[in-house]
C-alpha cells in the first residue's frame, strides 16, 4: 500500500478541492515507488479525464500511431477514456469495422476506447445495427483527412433514421460547409480555402438539424472561429454541445507553430478568435475541450501538406496551464474535461475515491521531442513551458501508471 498524505482531492459535489490522507494499492508489476507514504502536501488528485476526440489511425496508418502508442500519451497525461473517430483505412462504418476497431483496442489497457462510426452515404439503411455498437457518429459535412464527406441530405435521413431507433448516441459533426469550401479552393493559402464563414454556415446547418430532432445529442467538435461563437451565443440550443481545442487557443496564423506544422481542418484563425474561444470556453459557452489528436509524421508534414497534428498528450497540461495562469477556473477545467464529455458519451458512473489521477501543479515541464509519446514523435507544443503533469493514475483502488523521472 502506498499512503498519500494531506492531498488536496477534488470533490465532485462540493466543487473544490478537500484535504485527504488517501491508501491505495499498487500494480507491482508496473509501479516502481518503494515508498509506503508520500508527502503529497503540494500534490493534488482530481477525476480521471475523457478526450472525446482522437485519431490513433489503425487501422491503416500505423506509422502515424497506434492504439497502444496512442493510449500511453492518453494515460500518461491523466486520460483514461478516449473517443476514437472513423477515418482509419478501412473507415469505420459498419457493424463489422467497429468490432474489428474493439477488437484491436484490446492490444491496451491504459485506456477505455469508444468507438464512433461515420455516417457515409451507404450506411444509413443499417444504422439500427451500427447503433448497438457505435459509442457515438461522426459527420464530416466536407472533405477532410480520409475523404468522408456525405451530402446534406443523407445526413438528414440518417437523423431521421437515429431518431426513430431512439439512438442516444452523440452525433460530432465537424462542420465546414462543403459549397463555400468549393468557392475558396482556388485561394494559394490553406486557411483562406478553409475560411471561418465555412465554419459558421455549417453550424447554422447543424443549429437548424438541432431544431428539427430535438430528441438526438448534437455534438459540434474544434469549434476554431469567433464568427462561429458569435451564432452559438445566440442559438445555441439545449441538445447542442461544443468543443474547441487547444491548438485554436494556444496557436494561430501569427503565432505559434513553424508554417509547415500548422496546417490543420478547420485551420488555425487569428489571435482575436483564439482569445474568443478563451473566453467562451472559461464562461461555458463552449462546454468541452477535446484534442483531435490528429498525427502525422514530421516528414509527412514537411513534404506532403496533410492536415492534423499530435495533441492527446498535451489535451491535460495545456488546459491546467491556461488554468495556472488564471485563465480559467478548476470548476470549468473538471467540467470540460470530465463531467461533461461523461454524460455526451453516456458514460457509466464510476468511484471517484477509487479512481483518479494525482497531478504536480508546480512543477512546469518544457515541451521537447523527447517528452512525446506519440509515434508522430513531435509536439506543435515543443518549447512551451506547462505545468499540469500527472504522476501517478489511480484506477479501481490501485495506482497503475507512474510518470518515470
Ligand atoms: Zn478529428
Amino acid at each position: 500500500m502506498v499512503l498519500f498524505s494531506n492531498l488536496r482531492v477534488w470533490d465532485i459535489e462540493k466543487r473544490e478541492f478537500v484535504k485527504q490522507d488517501l491508501d491505495f494499492q499498487k500494480d507491482d508489476s508496473i509501479i516502481k515507488t518503494f515508498a509506503t507514504e508520500i508527502d503529497a502536501s503540494e500534490l493534488i488528485a482530481i477525476p480521471p479525464l475523457v478526450d472525446i476526440h482522437v485519431h490513433f489511425r489503425e487501422p491503416g496508418y500505423e506509422h502515424k500511431e497506434n492504439m497502444l502508442s496512442g493510449a500511453k500519451a492518453a494515460l500518461s497525461s491523466g486520460i483514461f477514456t478516449v473517443l476514437e473517430m472513423p477515418n482509419t483505412n478501412p473507415i469505420t462504418d459498419s457493424v463489422n469495422t467497429i468490432l474489428q476497431k474493439k477488437k484491436l483496442a484490446e492490444k491496451q489497457n491504459y485506456v477505455k476506447l469508444l468507438v464512433a462510426s461515420a455516417i457515409t452515404e451507404k450506411n444509413y439503411n443499417e444504422l439500427d445495427e451500427i447503433n448497438v455498437h457505435a459509442d457515438a457518429y461522426k459527420v464530416f459535412m466536407s472533405e477532410s483527412f480520409g475523404n468522408l464527406s456525405v451530402s446534406y441530405e443523407t445526413i438528414e435521413n440518417s437523423l431521421v433514421k437515429l431518431e426513430s431507433i431512439e439512438s442516444s448516441k452523440p452525433i460530432f459533426f465537424h462542420a465546414e460547409d462543403p459549397k463555400i469550401l468549393e468557392i475558396s479552393k482556388s485561394h494559394s493559402s490553406h486557411n483562406k480555402r478553409r475560411p471561418p464563414e465555412a465554419e459558421a454556415n455549417a453550424i447554422q446547418q447543424v443549429l437548424s438539424w438541432a431544431l428539427d430532432f430535438p430528441k438526438l445529442k448534437f455534438h459540434i467538435t474544434h469549434v476554431s472561429s469567433g464568427l462561429s461563437l458569435r451564432i452559438l451565443e445566440l442559438s445555441k440550443h439545449t441538445n447542442v454541445t461544443l468543443d474547441t481545442c487547444p491548438r485554436y487557443i494556444y496557436f494561430n496564423q501569427t503565432s505559434g507553430v513553424e508554417d509547415k506544422l500548422n496546417q490543420v481542418n478547420p485551420p488555425l484563425r487569428d489571435r482575436i478568435d483564439s482569445d474568443l474561444l478563451l473566453k467562451s470556453l472559461a464562461t461555458g459557452l463552449i462546454d468541452m475541450v477535446s484534442s483531435d489528436h490528429s498525427p502525422h509524421t514530421l516528414e509527412e508534414k514537411l513534404t506532403k501538406s496533410v492536415s492534423g497534428m499530435p495533441g492527446v498528450q498535451e489535451l491535460v497540461p495545456s488546459i491546467l496551464s491556461l488554468l495556472n495562469k488564471g485563465e480559467i477556473e478548476w470548476d470549468r477545467v473538471i467540467e470540460a474535461l470530465y463531467s461533461f464529455p461523461s454524460a455526451l458519451l453516456n458514460l457509466p458512473k464510476i468511484d471517484l475515491t477509487q479512481n483518479m489521477i494525482i497531478l504536480n501543479m508546480s512543477d512546469p515541464v518544457t515541451i521537447t521531442k523527447n517528452w512525446v509519446k506519440s509515434k508522430a514523435g513531435w509536439s506543435p507544443f515543443e518549447k512551451q513551458l506547462l505545468v499540469g503533469h500527472m504522476l501517478y493514475a489511480v484506477k479501481e483502488g490501485k495506482i497503475v501508471y507512474e510518470t518515470e523521472n
